[in-house]
Parts: structure tokens; sequence; C-alpha cells
């Protein structure tokens, strides 16, 4: 296994530079409000600078609300005017304008000029997280910045909006309160308490000496993902004219006034990146540089990191809190070597194939549904109809991870230790990047078909004896039928005069449904809402003894679709069969039956493993 300590950003944006202020610097930096965006306190452009033999304002200090024990702040011109330009500054931290201006690029081409002449001192940017929503000036700001400060080590931290006492968003909170009964539940964004802002630039600013010099940092912190109905909620001031409005906002919301105004304001977001941070619930980052800004050390736990979100759009899963960054926008093209393909973790298996047809090839596994990103195949068993190969995970020999708890990436293999510490174990809060799955040449496929009464759950099991098949399917439409379809599949020369039935892909004519529907972004919405409305899925493996107890006790029970498949055991410690051969069974049932389902899961099966990427309703 090889781990690296600083992180390196393959794909560091550079951004485009705007043109540069002609004004020259001041000698002494104008004393103004210039920071009420970020901190609504703070009456003067204030740095924290850390380090040895600089002056600290206390004044300056007990303006700044909420601020890290541990930072000095005082104002810039003071530690310009210090006179000792051999001390050694470990970091300058800079409170980014909401708008650049004119004193904000003196004030950074004098930073840099600082900075330059203590090797080693590294500037922390600390600004908003507008960047995450593609607008358009702090991109252009940002770029700025950093062109400015050329060859200075830097780290660009970035805020979700900030909560605290002496906040803007506070004061507006305040005020706006009243409002909370009017705000539909679904309307949320990411509030940061401004406690924990600072906690980060303490540690970051502490740590500045030990990181790779002339590397650029990207952190965001987003804190929680909460309604903006709670978070107005709490800001309630009290008194009667609050209560009064309060009052006369729960009775419009009686009359959908708050539903039928996000009804209005929902479309306009896509034209404004400021409405967009003010609600949403996932991102979709556009480059693994971004990504990794997202999900860092300070905070993986506000963020759920996810391939294509099936889980959500489909199965409704939640994850109270959390934002959901979803990985399908990082990924380059899949890279073919041979036997081997090198992948980004947010490639779609539909492009992987693809890549792969073209160069007669494919993969061992290839499930019914295509729009699944290879990344999620090392945390969620995924597997197909026409292989013995079990799941894609099998056929994966190497990964680069990013394991947020030792803030490391970690690049290990099949045969090593840590693989098998991260493999179908998303609880370890790891991130997927990179993978290589092994792949072979292109076959056809063959299927037979036949009906057997459902008799005993041996004699299912007898079925799954048969060793000729690649692989065999059996589904059952009702729990209450009396027959199963069972399909065995052969790959190419094992069938008995395939002909004219040979199939392309190992998958049955519904399993071709599904990527039919997902290709038109209508039929993909309906079908999705549909069953996330209506269905309750689930997968659960069960051994040999537990499979023939389901199968003599699930007659009673209002499932509508059985499939069941056989899966080796793969000896992985987080595998859901590491340690002996199962019976899959991927149940469908309306959601209204769910609870009657669980119930009898309860009470006879309480320690079944099941798929984390097939369990309608999980909630983590
Ligand atoms: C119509 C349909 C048909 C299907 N048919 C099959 C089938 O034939 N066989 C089969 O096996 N399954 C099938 N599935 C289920 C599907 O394989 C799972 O739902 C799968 O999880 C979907 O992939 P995804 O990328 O959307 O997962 P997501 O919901 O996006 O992610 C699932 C989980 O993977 C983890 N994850 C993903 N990427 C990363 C990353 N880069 N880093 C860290 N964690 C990550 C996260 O924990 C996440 O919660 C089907 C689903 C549908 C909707």
């Amino acid at each position: 296994m090889k781990t690296q300590g600083n992180l390196a950003y393959p794909d560091a944006q550079s951004g485009s530079a705007a043109e540069p202020s002609a004004e020259s610097p001041p000698a002494l930096l104008p004393v103004a409000a210039v920071d009420a965006r970020l901190v609504a306190r703070v009456v003067d452009r204030l740095v924290a600078a850390l380090g040895q033999s600089l002056p600290v304002s206390a004044a300056a200090a007990e303006k700044r609300p909420g601020s890290h024990p541990s930072l000095q702040p005082c104002r810039w011109d003071e530690v310009a005017n210090a006179g000792d330009a051999d001390a050694s500054v470990a970091a300058i931290v800079l409170l980014l304008a909401a708008k650049h201006d004119a004193a904000q690029t003196a004030l950074v081409d004098d930073i840099a000029r600082r900075a330059k002449e203590s090797p080693g001192t590294r500037v922390l940017l600390v600004g908003t997280f507008l960047r995450h929503f593609a607008d358009a000036r702090t991109i252009r700001d940002e770029a700025e910045v950093r062109r400015r400060l050329d060859g200075v080590p830097i780290t660009f931290l970035r805020a979700g909006h900030l909560l605290g006492d002496g906040t803007r968003l506070a004061c507006r909170l305040r005020s706006l309160s009243w409002l909370a009964p009017l705000v539909p539940r679904r309307i949320s964004s990411t509030f940061l308490n401004e406690s924990d802002l600072w906690a980060m630039v303490a540690t970051e600013a502490a740590e500045a000496g030990t990181m790779r010099r002339a590397s650029c940092r990207e952190l965001t912190l987003l804190g929680r993902n909460r309604p903006w109905r709670e978070v107005l909620g709490e800001h309630n001031p009290g008194g009667p004219l609050s209560a009064g409005l309060r009052g006369l906002a729960t009775v419009l919301s009686f009359l959908l006034v708050g539903q039928l105004v996000a009804l209005f304001v929902g479309p306009l977001r896509r034209w404004s990146s400021r409405l967009r941070s003010c609600w949403f619930d996932t991102l979709y980052p556009q480059s693994v540089t971004e990504l990794l800004s997202l999900y860092n050390r300070y905070g993986y736990r506000d963020v759920k990191v996810v391939g294509y979100n099936t889980g959500v759009v489909h199965f409704g899963q939640t994850f109270p809190g959390r934002t959901v960054v979803s990985t399908i926008k990082t990924a380059g093209p899949p890279r073919i070597d041979g036997y081997r393909v090198k992948l980004d973790a947010g490639t779609l298996m539909r492009t992987t194939i693809d890549a792969l047809r073209a160069d007669d090839k494919e993969l061992f596994v290839v499930p019914n549904y295509s729009y699944i990103s290879m990344g999620t195949c090392f945390f969620v068993p995924v597997h197909g109809s026409g292989s013995e190969v079990t799941t894609v995970a099998d056929t994966i020999e190497r990964v680069l991870l990013y394991d947020p708890v030792e803030d490391r990436l970690v690049a290990t293999s099949r045969s090593e230790e840590a693989f098998g510490r991260y493999l179908y174990n998303p609880a370890s809060g790891a991130l997927l990047l990179r993978l290589y799955v092994r792949a072979k040449e292109k076959s056809r496929y063959f299927v037979k078909q036949e009906t057997l009464s459902a008799t005993s759950g041996e004699a299912v099991l007898e079925v799954f004896a048969d060793r000729e098949p690649s692989n065999i399917e059996i589904r059952k439409s009702q729990a209450a039928s009396e027959t199963i379809d069972v399909y065995k599949y052969y790959d190419q020369g094992d069938g008995e005069g395939g002909g004219a039935g040979a199939l392309e892909m190992p998958k049955d004519a519904i399993g071709r449904l599904w990527d039919r529907l997902e290709e038109n972004p209508i039929s993909s919405y309906l079908f999705h809402a549909m069953v996330r409305k209506f269905g309750y899925h689930v997968e659960l493996f069960f051994t040999k003894e537990e499979f023939v107890r389901f199968w003599e006790t699930h007659t009673e029970l209002p499932i509508s679709k059985i499939q069941l498949r056989y899966v080796k055991q793969d000896g992985m410690p987080h595998s859901p069969f590491g340690k002996h051969d199962c019976i899959s069974a991927d149940l469908f049932m309306r959601r209204k039956h769910s609870s009657v389902f669980q119930e009898y899961l309860r009470n006879n099966f309480s320690h079944v493993q099941s798929n984390v990427g097939k369990h309608s309703m999980l909630a983590g």
C-alpha cells in the first residue's frame, strides 16, 4: 500500500484572470466595513497573522467575535510595518471581500510581497462557497487573487452560509424568522457555525509550515444541510409583533402560499448562482480537485459522496443533514490497456461498456442497468446475469482512495489488507477516486428459460447446483405464485444451438428496458418518481439455511417480485458474503406493505445482511 501525506490535486483549475486594478497601493489601508458579507461586526479589513515577532492588536481581536483563540487578528498595516522582514511567518489569513476591489488588490499585492520575503509563508484566503455554484464573479475574483499571489503557497478556504451571533445572516434571520411556517421543508442549504470556520482556519494556519511549498490547496466547509424553515425558527426574537406575524404566516401556509412561491422561485435557480446556493441538497463537482475540496478532513461528515445517485433518486434514500455530492461529472474517459481498464470513480458503466465494445472487449459482470458509476461497484455488490464472476468488485485490481479520517491518499491493490478494509465498507468514510478493472474478450450469450413448480427451498438450491451454465437466475412474480421461472445463461460455445437467440449483452428483456427508460429525461423522471413514491426494494443475502427458512415462510408476504441469484463467497472482511456462499433475494413490493415486511424480517431474520445500494428508505 502506498500513501501520500500531502494531497496532490492532479487537475487544479487555473481559472481566468481579470484585468488588474490600475490603482497603486495606499501607504495605509483605509478603515472601512469592507467585509460585512462574511462577518457583520468586523469594522476593519482584518488579517490574522500567525508566527513569531508579529504585533497583535488586542483591540482588533476583541472586535472579532467567535474567532479562534490561537488566531491573532491584527490590522495589515501593523503587520506590514512591523519592520522585521526576517521574522518567520507561518501563515497570513485574509478574509476575502465580497467584491474584489482596488483596496483588496493593493492588500493582496502587499501580502504577496511580504510572503515572498518570508519563504514558506502560506496565505490562507477565506471566502465564499459560491464557486461551487459556478458564480462568475467569485471565479473571476479568485483567479485574480491567485494570479497576484503567483509563487506563494495559498489555500482557499470556502465557507457555507455563516451562522453566529455577529454574522449578517443571523441578523437577517432574526428579522425574517416569522416567515418560517411559510417556507417548505424541501428548501434547504448549508449552514456553518462561525466557530467551526475559525477552528479550520486555525488548524490550517498552525500546520501551514508543514505543507508542500508552492502548492495550492482548496478546502470547503459547507456545514450541515438544513431546511431554512428550521434555521429561521431557531432565530425567533420573540415578542408580540413576531408572534403576530408568525400567526399570519401560519394562516398563509394553510393557503399553500409558500408552496406556490416555491414553485415559481425553484426554476429561477437555473439562472442565478446565488439562488442555487440558497436552495440545494446535491452538488455535482466538475473536477477531482473540486470533489476533494468538498470532501476534506474538516467537513466530510456533512457530505455524502455518491455515484450516479440512484440510491436517492430511485430508492428514496435520505441522508439528513448531509449534502449529497455526486462524482459523475468529475470523470474522464476510460483508459484501456490490454485487459485492464483505468477508470475515474465517477465514470458511468454505460460509458465503460461502450469504450470496451469499441475495442471488442467487455466487463466480466454486466448488470441489467448500466447507469451506475463504476466507483459505486467498490462499495455496493453489483452483479449481472451472465457471468460466473459474481460481482464487479471481484474484478477490481487496484484503487486510489482518499481517507478523510487520516487525511491522506491510499493506493492499494486486491492482495493488500487495506483493500479489504475499504471494500464494501461505505462506513469507512473513504472517497474512491480511481479504480483499475479487469476486462475480457467480447462474448455472446445464450439463455435458456424453463418454468418449474416452486416447491421447497432445498429444490430451489438444487437448481443452483447446476454448474454447466455461467450463471442462473430465478424469478417468481408473486410470493404466493406456485411456479418459478429459471433463466440459465451460457457464455458463447457453452449453450446448445443458441443461433438466432444469441444475446449481445447478458440481459433479459426487462433489463434492456431499464436503460431505455433512463436515456429519456421524461421517462427517467417518471420511472424514478413512481418507484420512489410507491415502491419498496431490498436485496437480502441469505445463507443456505436462512434461505430454506425464508422459502418456507415467504408465501404469505406481500412481495410483488422475487429474483434469486447464487453469490459466491469472496472472503473480504466487510462483504455480506465474505464468510460463506449466499442466495441473494432481490425483493420488490409496494411501499405501503413495507412495514409488514420489516416486521417479518425483525421477527425472523434480524441479522440478515442487505445490499446498501438497493435499499429503499435507507438513511445514513
Ligand atoms: C432499474 C434498475 C436496475 C438495476 N439492476 C441492477 C442489476 O441488474 N444488478 C445490480 O447489482 N444492481 C442493479 N441495480 C441497483 C444498482 O446497482 C445500485 O442501486 C447502485 O448502487 C446504483 O449505482 P449509483 O452509482 O447510482 O449508486 P449511488 O446511489 O450513487 O451510490 C451508492 C453508494 O455507493 C457509495 N459510493 C459511490 N461512489 C462512491 C465514491 N466515489 N466514493 C465513496 N463512496 C461512493 C456511497 O456509499 C453511495 O451511497 C439496479 C437499479 C435500478 C434503478
